[in-house]
């Protein structure tokens, strides 16, 4: 029988809760981002009943339609690559975007933001294992242009972000979020500029992450279901 997603949500909270007490911190710390890429609205709403009103999404499109088809409460992140023509768009819509992988794109996003009058927060995206299939900026690269990031003085620049070679084994992954964890801690020093959030752990190693610092997890086929083939799409309607 396929569980509900209220059930799957109320799972994934004790998991948070257990990962974040066996580590002690407070469960209140980690933020969950339910990942609703590829899900229908009518999934979301489902969600949103179990009060999960904070998601992630991948592409700019396929938020806004969700987005101008659910009520007003929902929150939104993007987790996804920002192509520099979607910036207008994904403003004014995402309360926090996580995969800033350039300075280039750091760069237009401060001009637009300026131009919109906003003050985006943003995560650093950080390609922990150098692959070439990965955005995000290399570990030594963003070393060398921290400070032309702060710079952009219309982005809040808060955190890093990553997203580790996938493996079905989760311990895998502590390597990388130790790797970042390090990292932010060597650019704060650095800087002075605390970047206290840290954008780790998936369906799959979200508990592992929580442990080694996490303060948003971003976690779908954990709370969804598998996304399989029949992904919604916004032109799917
Ligand atoms: C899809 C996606 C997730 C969620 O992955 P699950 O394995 O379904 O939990 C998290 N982060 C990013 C950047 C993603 O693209």
């Amino acid at each position: 029988m396929k569980e509900s997603i209220d059930r799957r949500l109320e799972n994934v909270r004790a998991r948070i809760a257990e990962a974040a007490q066996r580590s002690q911190r407070n469960a209140a710390a980690v933020e969950l981002i339910a990942v609703s890429k590829g899900q229908s609205p009518e999934a979301l709403a489902e969600a949103m009943q179990a009060d999960q009103l904070l998601f992630g999404e991948s592409r700019v499109q396929e938020a806004r339609t969700k987005a101008a088809r659910l009520p007003g409460r929902t929150r939104w992140h993007l987790i996804g690559h920002l192509q520099s023509n979607k910036i207008r768009q994904a403003l004014p819509l995402f309360e926090r975007i996580h995969s800033v992988d350039s300075l280039a794109l750091a760069t237009e996003l401060n001009r637009i933001a300026g131009e919109l009058g906003l003050f985006p927060k943003v995560l650093l995206q950080v390609n922990v294992a150098a692959e070439s299939s990965k955005h995000g900026f290399a570990p030594t690269a963003l070393e060398d242009e921290l400070e032309a990031l702060l710079a952009l003085d219309r982005l809040e620049i808060d955190g890093l972000m990553a997203i580790p070679p996938f493996t079905p084994d989760a311990e895998a992954s502590r390597p990388f979020f130790v790797l970042l964890r390090n990292l932010r801690d060597r650019l704060a020093t650095a800087s002075g500029v605390p970047l206290s959030e840290l954008s780790i752990g998936m369906s799959h190693d979200f508990e592992i992450a929580i442990e080694e610092g996490s303060t948003m997890v971003r976690v779908g086929t954990a709370i969804f279901g598998e996304r399989g083939k029949k992904a919604w799409k916004p032109t799917a309607e």
